[in-house]
């Protein structure tokens, strides 16, 4: 541990060594800095492209830790960044010579079986509130990446399997305990703070730091129908096409996924990945047309319990990996788009890559877009080249093909964006994520953040 000394100069300000020793007094995780053993792994993030060294790390293990964390940045106008599972694809929870207020040993969950809810702590991942949940027979709305931070995901929205048949993470939020900008622990629901909660669900971490929330549960498995269909690249337009036919009439319980893909053999495919929220008969009943429409190459969907279902594709993520993407949102998957994209992917430098069609709809479409911060509802699929490579000096061409694929798809996509999947994109794709909600979103920031402390993430700016 290295004692500060002396006063130390962030990226924005002079910070009197004093002050940062008393902090770590208050501080019961600790408090991390540059020379300490271990600080490199303390500053790394999941995507390998950031590299940023902050002045200062600190480890909350309680509520009380993220106030005095809070007070200390507004005291010093230090520059602050706030991280729970550090998955943001720009890096937003990490920053150069500034303070990172690290959540992520603040994981518990607890299941209330007879409420059928949840309260998991701001920085809990979906595993932990998928496995949680899951021994009572229960779930709610998560990714499908069970390293995510499930606070960050939550407060943008929250994609996932589960997401056309009970709505998205953000739809399933009872309440939240947030510290504010100025220190105050504040309850927000549809009794209290209101208007709070209306911006936490889909709002970020604009307006505050989330010590928790409490989700609604549903029952589910714990085994389900679950897996993927994968097709020649031969055969990828008939399958794409079948994907976009099938996926725009299924049932909300059905949620159909698909990918561009390299397969382990070197030749391009195509994969609808299918999960049924339900029993498994019904789930063979609701496959059966997609199946019999074009018998696929390899048919990999059976029963597997819903927590393995959920870590099942984490290997297609590997921490410390290089990672670029830019998305955008679909209404529908047309014969022009399809051509577009398959014309185009083979292109793609990395076998690790692919482009994805994450399905949403159903119970997401059936909220209206002002109920919530989340606006972009009436869309039917998220849609977005995923780059992965290991080796810096490829930068340049894999970032190249991802934009190239978002651009060929570009003239096809509703304009809006999910803001979970941006990264730094600027201020304008930061509107397309909020639409009609910005304005509402302004004010909220100007009540609870008007000196814009959480300025790190898709910022509404106050002024
Ligand atoms: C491999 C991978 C798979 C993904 N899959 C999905 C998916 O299936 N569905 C989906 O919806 N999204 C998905 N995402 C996107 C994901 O929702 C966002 O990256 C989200 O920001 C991750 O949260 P985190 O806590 O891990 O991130 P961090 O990098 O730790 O935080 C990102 C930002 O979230 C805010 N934040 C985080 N925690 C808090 C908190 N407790 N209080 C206040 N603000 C907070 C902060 O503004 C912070 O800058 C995926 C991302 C990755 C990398």
């Amino acid at each position: 541990m290295t004692i500060i000394e002396s006063d130390i100069r962030t990226s924005e300000t002079m910070v009197d060594g004093g002050r940062i020793e008393e902090f770590r007094r208050l501080l019961s995780g600790e408090l991390a800095c540059p020379g300490d053993h271990g600080y490199d792994a303390a500053r790394a993030v999941w995507n390998g492209m950031i590299d940023r060294r902050p002045a200062l790390i600190a480890y909350c293990v309680t509520r009380q830790d993220v106030v005095e964390a809070v007070n200390f940045a507004c005291r010093t106008g230090i520059l602050t960044a706030v991280r729970s599972g550090g998955h943001n694809i720009a890096g937003a929870s990490l920053c150069d010579g500034g303070l990172v207020i690290d959540l992520s040993r603040m994981n518990r969950v607890t299941v209330d079986f007879a409420s059928r809810t949840a309260r998991a702590e701001g920085g809990a991942l979906l595993a932990d509130l998928d496995t949680a949940t899951q021994t009572h027979g229960l779930a709610t709305t998560t990714g499908v990446n069970s390293d995510t931070g499930l606070i960050g995901l939550t407060l943008g929205g929250g994609i996932g399997r589960l997401g056309r048949k009970h709505g998205l993470s953000c739809d399933n939020m009872l309440s939240a305990e947030v510290v504010t900008a100025d220190g105050r622990v504040l309850n927000a629901s549809e009794n209290e703070n209101a208007d709070l909660f209306w911006g936490l669900r889909g709002g970020g971490g604009n307006f505050g730091i989330v010590t928790a929330i409490t989700y609604r549960l549903h029952p589910l498995g714990p085994t389900v129908l679950a897996g993927s269909l994968i097709y020649e690249w031969k055969r990828v337009r008939e399958a794409l096409r079948l994907y976009a036919e099938f996926s725009a009439k299924a049932p909300d319980a059905l949620n159909t996924d698909a990918a561009l893909v390299t397969m382990p053999d070197g030749n391009h495919g195509f994969a609808i990945s299918a999960f049924y929220a339900g029993p498994i008969d019904e789930a063979e009943c609701a496959l059966q047309p997609l199946r019999q429409a074009l018998p696929p190459l390899a048919d990999r969907v059976a029963p597997i319990s819903y927590v393995q279902l959920q870590k099942a594709g984490d290997a297609s993520f590997p921490r410390g990996h290089r990672f670029y993407w830019k998305a955008q949102f679909l209404r529908q998957i047309t014969e022009a788009a399809a051509d577009a994209l398959i014309d185009r992917f083979p292109s793609v430098p990395s076998s690790r890559s692919f482009f994805v069609f994450q399905q949403v709809g159903g119970a997401i479409s059936r909220v209206p877009a002002t109920a919530t911060a989340y606006v972009n509802r009436d869309a039917a699929y998220d849609s977005f080249p995923v780059s992965i490579w290991s080796d810096a000096a490829a930068d340049e061409e894999n970032i190249a093909w991802a934009r190239e694929m978002y651009a060929v798809l570009r003239p096809f996509g509703m304009g809006g964006v999910y803001v979970n999947n941006l990264g730094d994109e600027g201020h304008e794709r930061v509107k397309a994520a909020y639409g009609e909600n910005y304005d509402r979103l302004v004010r909220l920031k100007r009540k609870y953040d008007p000196d814009n402390l959480f300025r790190l993430n898709q910022n509404v700016h106050p002024d």
